[in-house]
């Protein structure tokens, strides 16, 4: 029988958060909750650890009234995040705002569950090399990155020819092409297989996560940029593929549901029984797969320039990114406007190595700064100054 695995979730109020405190819950035998740390929703947070009584809770900047018991501010979430007493961290929200504890988690010798792609597209660099230097395993619980982690199990990275990642294609694969800079809010947020909090769901539709997601697998797996593609494959059941020296294509496959990689994070990479239902195969399952068309997805060229350009090109594009995806889906800017925005403080954005967490914040802020200035040129709404 395997031990107890005593887990610590990071954004325990967004959608990665509560699918896994799910899977917690249905596996106490196996997966034991010992604290969770909400961005703002207090109450939210309360009523979420309501089966887990013995688990600490923090909430870093609450919105609402906090319970008794709970404890409030960022020195808090670090201080749960590097607790000796969890085998496992899962960073399950919060964009930029999760690198702090997920840098005090990278200090554990523990394992480090990473769903929050900002992180290590801000600063793959020093997360990576914080959590060799202690020890600490990471695991990736991005549905492609999960799916190449099994792919890999068991091989050599020296026999790796190329990553694949998949991509839907989002709700705009087939749209006619002058249809997409305006397309409504509601419409972008219908992602046809993937039930996603609001800010990666857009990221799913400018394709901008798939570019967040080569940064992610380039620091994960340590394979240059240009042996890490994308296919678009509309079904979502191969979660992503691994092509060998030998001509060889491994790949993984389920039903698009994330408590599947959740699950296996969360026990460090042993199967729980049960998780999610398998894919039946005959029962009507199809798998296309097509090349990416760059100009339905502009972003993603945005990102891979970013990424070889390196230093803190990629988190500022990841913070221009964050300030424009907000203000889409607060009506300031069209659906065409965030690719431009983001574009234009990650392309001006000064190059050169960056290795520092004050530098890394810097970046983040400067375009963050830039962003908000673009918006406010480009405002539909005459709503007034953004916070
Ligand atoms: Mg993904």
């Amino acid at each position: 029988m395997m031990p107890v695995n005593r887990v610590v979730v990071i954004g325990a109020t967004g959608s990665i958060g509560r699918q896994a405190l799910d899977v917690i819950a249905r596996f106490p035998h196996e997966l034991e909750l010992v604290g969770a740390v909400a961005g703002s929703r207090a109450g939210a947070l309360a009523d979420a650890l309501k089966p887990f009584p013995g688990a600490r809770a923090v909430v870093v900047n609450p919105s609402d009234q906090v319970p008794y018991g709970m404890a409030t501010g960022p020195d808090a979430a670090c201080e749960l995040a590097a607790t000796q007493d969890a085998d496992v961290i899962l960073v399950g929200g919060g964009g930029a705002g999760a690198l702090l504890p997920t840098l005090a988690a990278c200090e554990t010798g523990a394992v480090l569950a990473v769903a929050t792609k900002e992180v290590l597209v801000m600063a793959g660099e020093l997360v990576t090399a914080t959590a060799a230097a202690h020890h600490t395993t990471i695991m990736p619980v991005d549905s492609e990155h999960s799916a190449i982690w099994q792919c890999l199990r068991g091989e050599e990275l020296e026999t790796v020819a190329r990553l694949i990642l998949t991509a839907s294609g989002g709700p705009f694969r087939a749209a006619p092409l002058e249809e997409i800079p305006g397309a409504s809010r509601d419409r972008a947020l219908a992602h046809p297989n993937w039930r996603m909090g609001p800010k990666v769901t857009i990221d799913s539709a400018t394709m901008m996560n798939k570019g967040l997601e080569v940064i992610e697998a380039h620091f994960l797996f340590g394979l240059p940029y240009d042996r890490i593609d994308v296919v678009i494959h509309p079904q979502s059941a191969v979660h992503s593929l691994v092509e060998f020296c030998d001509g060889t294509l491994i790949a993984q496959l389920g039903i698009p549901d994330m408590r599947a990689p959740i699950a296996l994070a969360l026990s460090g990479g042993r199967r729980l029984p049960g998780v999610v239902p398998p894919l039946e195969l005959t029962q009507g399952a199809r798998l296309d797969f097509e090349p990416l068309d760059p100009r339905r997805y502009p972003a993603l060229d945005v990102a891979r320039r970013a990424a070889i350009r390196g230093g803190g090109v990629p988190a500022a594009m990841n913070a221009a990114n964050e300030v424009a995806v907000g203000a889409f889906l607060e009506g300031r800017i069209p659906f065409g406007g965030i690719a431009e925005v983001v574009a234009e403080v990650s392309d001006s954005f000064p190059g050169g190595p960056v290795r520092s967490l004050a530098e890394i914040l810097a970046a983040d802020a400067a375009g963050r700064r830039q962003a908000y200035d673009l918006v406010e040129e480009a405002a539909l709404s005459p709503a007034g100054p953004l916070p």
